[in-house]
């Protein structure tokens, strides 16, 4: 038996998923991360984040599942592995659900805002939040950024994240007609129109939960060609200069 699994006739928009859940979120899907990597060879994507929901979310994993993420293999099915966290933004102050020393071994975190979990305040107070949750040196990514029970200061946030490294996603899932979160699209704009002014790189991501709608990234597509955002801001159409900017 093979342990690479290739797929030439699919050829997926985005080289490199990052954004994607399995069973240990708790909800969506019964799927492993074995599952996910062989449904990512599948789609041709060449490189998978599994990002779980931390343990502030009903029903997902414990501390012990992200300290022990360091164990995984790195490769699966020829897709190389990556693992990280969507971590819980907390309080006004920035604070995460995961703390700072398993974060370190992790390779990357996205930082999401997430109800009840997150309690909204002011666009000025959601940024700031934002912004002291960037000060760990493995938050990559900022999780759907774009949901309207959550304003931000688009300029001041993505002024922010270059300054830290960290990319903006466009999320698949918030674009999505029958999303659950809602009216992301103005939001979603208006975040490519700031990026796409201030030359902020970006990734666009599936938030797959389980493997079936790994690397899709439809609904994202047409918005970025709707509003030309520039192809050379999405970082992960291209696997290497993905793992060479958000991933080190
Ligand atoms: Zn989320
Ligand atoms: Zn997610």
């Amino acid at each position: 038996m093979t342990s690479t699994i290739t797929s030439p006739t699919i050829i997926p928009y985005i080289k490199a998923d990052l954004h994607t859940h399995t069973c240990a979120s708790g909800h969506g899907t019964g799927d492993r991360i074995t599952d996910m990597a062989r449904e990512a060879a599948r789609r041709s994507i060449e490189l998978l984040g599994i990002s779980d929901h931390g343990p502030a979310t009903l029903g997902s994993a414990d501390l012990s599942y992200f300290r022990s993420l360091i164990l995984c293999e790195r490769t699966r099915f020829g897709v190389e592995l990556r693992y990280g966290a969507e971590a819980n933004i907390l309080d006004a102050g920035g604070a995460l659900d995961i703390p700072d020393d398993i974060l370190g071994n992790l390779d990357f975190c996205i930082i999401s805002m997430h109800r009840p979990i997150y309690t909204s305040g002011s666009a000025a107070e959601n940024t700031r939040a934002y912004i002291r949750a960037m000060r760990h040196k493995k938050v990559r990514f900022i999780g759907h950024c774009d949901d309207p029970r959550f304003p931000v200061d688009y300029r001041e946030l993505v002024q922010a994240s270059l300054s830290a490294g960290v990319m903006p996603e466009l999320n698949n899932v918030s674009l999505l007609p029958d999303s659950y979160r809602k009216d992301c699209r103005a939001g979603a704009i208006k975040l490519l129109d700031t990026c796409a002014v201030l030359s902020c790189p970006i990734i666009l991501s599936s938030d797959s939960h389980g493997h079936e709608h790994l690397g899709e990234v439809t609904e994202a597509v047409n918005l970025i060609q709707e509003v030309n955002f520039p192809e050379t801001l999405i970082r992960n159409r291209n696997t290497a200069r993905c793992t060479s900017t958000s991933l080190r």
